[in-house]
């Protein structure tokens, strides 16, 4: 069992707070990602939980031990990082070995293990290969390679893909979610790549400013963000807000269509839709089609609403052009709220 569990994790560098008392459960054999722009704190708290960087405060337990005052290599734990950190000087099968033979493990299981992984990764063909004549996408197979044949408890990875073409991300991405699935470890993986996190993840963290602003499976996280904030940095292209005036008990006034809503106190709130939650009907908001992009199966239009940037996600069966008065219903179950105040839903 590899439950990891964070409790009130802080990090200051110098007057600087990175992170702010983080508490987070890790379930055994789980795919975390940690996503969130660049600076919010992920790679910190993931070198924390490598032991890599001590924290201000707080505790960081794996499988049922703490291990905040452990070395790195006591705590069960294998990283893959951005610059792979392959050995070119040696053979990829030494590479894959070099922390089996670390582990002072008998010859004929580090021929085992690095056989299985090398064929796992599918780089089997290569294991002869000095690394330093491998491409970028072979180098980080090895890498993987090498931090699965150590079976860890734990599997962390931070910006694993980040230095290959948009094709071989794909495919490798494809590649480790199935390895990963198969494998018995617990992992831990940063992006700041939200369809990378959505693809892979069990549950994904979003990190804003160095707390955790929700943790949620990666369908929860993109149909009911728990702040503004997720639904604003989650979804390309992200959510469209507009400002909601109380008329009544549950009725919002929202560019001037009358709607349905939380039977809220305040006397306004943000509503909130997905562009690809619109559809054109009668009776919704009356829309001026700015600039139209097409995109494929779909046509992304960035409209005008109430004098505000509004985009809608619209088949791209439908002929717009800019200048076209469009008017976009959103769809009932797919609209939310949030609280001007605290942008929190509600
Ligand atoms: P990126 O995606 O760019 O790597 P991140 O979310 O992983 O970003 P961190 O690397 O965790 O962010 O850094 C969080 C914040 O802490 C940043 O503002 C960074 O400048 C700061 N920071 C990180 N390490 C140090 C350090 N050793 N000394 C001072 N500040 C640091």
């Amino acid at each position: 069992m590899a439950e990891i569990i964070i409790k009130q994790v802080a990090k200051s560098f110098g007057t600087f707070q990175a992170l702010h008392s983080i508490d987070m459960t890790i379930r055994d054999r789980e795919f975390m990602v940690l996503l969130g722009a660049s600076g919010c704190g992920k790679t910190t708290l993931l070198r924390i939980i490598a032991g890599l960087e001590t924290p201000s405060q707080g505790e960081v337990w794996i499988g049922g031990r703490r291990v905040d005052h452990l070395p790195p290599r006591e705590r069960g734990i294998a990283m893959v990082f951005q610059n792979y950190a392959v050995f070119p000087h040696l053979t990829v099968f030494e590479n894959i070995a070099f922390g089996l033979r670390m582990k002072k493990l008998p010859q004929q299981e580090i021929d085992k293990r690095v056989n299985r992984t090398a064929e796992l990764m599918h780089i089997e063909q290569l294991l002869k290969r000095y690394s330093g004549q491998l491409s970028g996408g072979q180098r980080q197979r090895v890498a993987v390679a090498r931090a699965l044949a150590m079976e860890p408890d734990v599997i962390l990875m931070d910006e694993p893909l980040s230095n290959l073409d948009a094709l071989l991300r794909l495919e490798m991405r494809a590649e480790l979610k199935g390895v990963l699935a198969e494998s018995k470890s617990t992992a831990i993986y940063v992006t700041h790549d939200q369809v990378e996190a959505m693809s892979l993840a069990d549950r994904i963290s979003v990190m804003n400013g160095g707390k955790i602003v929700q943790n949620a499976s990666p369908v929860e996280i993109y149909r009911d963000p728990a702040a503004r904030f997720v639904g604003s940095f989650i979804g390309n292209p992200p959510m469209n807000f507009i400002k909601a005036n109380r008329q009544d008990i549950g009725r919002w006034r929202v560019a001037g269509l009358d709607l349905y809503g939380p039977s809220h106190g305040a006397s306004s709130l943000e509503f909130a839709i997905r562009p690809e939650d619109l559809t054109i009907g009668e009776g919704g908001f009356i829309a001026t089609a700015r600039v139209v992009e097409p995109l494929g199966a779909h046509t992304l239009v960035t409209c005008e609403v109430d004098g505000k940037p509004f985009r809608a996600v619209l088949d791209s069966d439908l002929k717009v052009a800019p200048g076209d008065v469009l008017t976009l219903i959103p769809k009932p179950d797919r609209i939310r709220w949030f609280d001007p105040e605290t942008l929190l839903a509600v």
